[in-house]
């Protein structure tokens, strides 16, 4: 595994697993399986409505606190301070932890303008150690700036969609510009289409791996924290074994040359 050393000075694995979409009552076996594979950072989110069986994995799997790195997410209608604070009690509680390690507010949902309240919440939920380090997600350059202006803590990291298709340079620059990570969601352009790109096939027939494993190295290689999501075991493990080979610096340029900035996911400035 390698780690990513963060703004407030904590490690973070480069490599985590996602589980948007894994209902609760397959949560348990599922993250289950990553563990056992070898992930120890796990992306959840209120609105997945998998908190409670992550929690039971995470519980069950014997492995020491310390080494797992949780993160969940408040959801948009938590946003506000008092809101925030009661949100990560519960889902605190959900996931049956006394800490997460990270705690992102979802979308900014700029129009309702709560994003800096909802942040101080944030800072101070940080402050009491219950969640080790504070982020956000879906951010933009003009919030994410906004943000930084006005609050005391820095995020650190800013988890946005992010895959060949989609690869965001500009976003990247602004959050490196704050020494704010980026972490990338949808890494695998949700499997579909992307993964069957000729560019991508050939590369993996080159290298000896699958598209994934190329598209997971070129993330790795570009310094994005990434958290893939696979409810297939085999996958789960295909996902994890990115960390014996290396894209030559052209066909990274390869891989990156596949933007087409079309986004899968909402437009963070009106979604929500
Ligand atoms: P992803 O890019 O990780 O793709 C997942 C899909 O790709 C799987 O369901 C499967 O169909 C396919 N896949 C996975 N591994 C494969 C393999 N080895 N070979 C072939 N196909 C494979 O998409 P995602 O789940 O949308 O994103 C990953 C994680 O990012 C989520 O689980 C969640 O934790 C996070 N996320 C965050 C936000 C946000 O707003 N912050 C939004 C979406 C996702």
């Amino acid at each position: 595994m390698q780690y990513v050393t963060l703004n407030d000075g904590r490690a973070m694995p480069q490599l985590g697993f996602g589980v948007w979409q894994v209902p609760d009552d397959e949560a348990e076996a599922v993250v289950s399986t990553a563990l056992e594979v070898g992930y120890r950072s796990i992306d959840t989110a209120r609105i997945y409505d998998n908190e409670k069986g992550t929690g039971r994995a995470l519980a069950e799997s014997g492995i020491a606190r310390e080494e797992l790195f949780v993160t969940t997410k408040l959801w948009n209608d938590d946003q506000g301070y008092d809101s925030a604070l009661k949100a990560f009690d519960a889902s605190l509680e959900r996931l049956g932890l006394d800490y997460v390690d990270l705690y992102l507010i979802h979308w900014p949902r700029p129009r309702q303008d709560a994003y800096v309240d909802t942040w101080r919440a944030l800072e101070r939920i940080r402050s009491e150690g219950r969640a080790r380090s504070i982020g956000v997600s879906n951010f933009t350059a003009a919030t994410l700036d906004r943000l930084v202006a006005e609050t005391d803590v820095v995020p650190v990291l800013n988890q946005i969609e992010l895959h060949p298709y989609h690869s965001q340079e500009a976003m990247r620059e602004v959050n490196a510009r704050h020494g704010v990570l980026t972490e990338a969601w949808s890494p695998l352009g949700q499997g579909k289409g992307l993964l069957d790109d000729p560019v991508l096939t050939d590369l993996a027939d080159r290298y000896g791996r699958t598209p994934a494993q190329v598209v997971l190295r070129w993330h790795l290689q570009l310094g994005n924290v990434v958290i893939p999501k696979s409810a297939t075991p085999s996958r789960i493990r295909e996902n994890f074994e990115v960390f014996d080979f290396e894209l030559s610096a052209e066909d990274m340029d390869r891989v990156g040359a596949l933007d087409r900035g079309g986004r899968i996911g909402p437009d963070p400035d009106t979604f929500g």
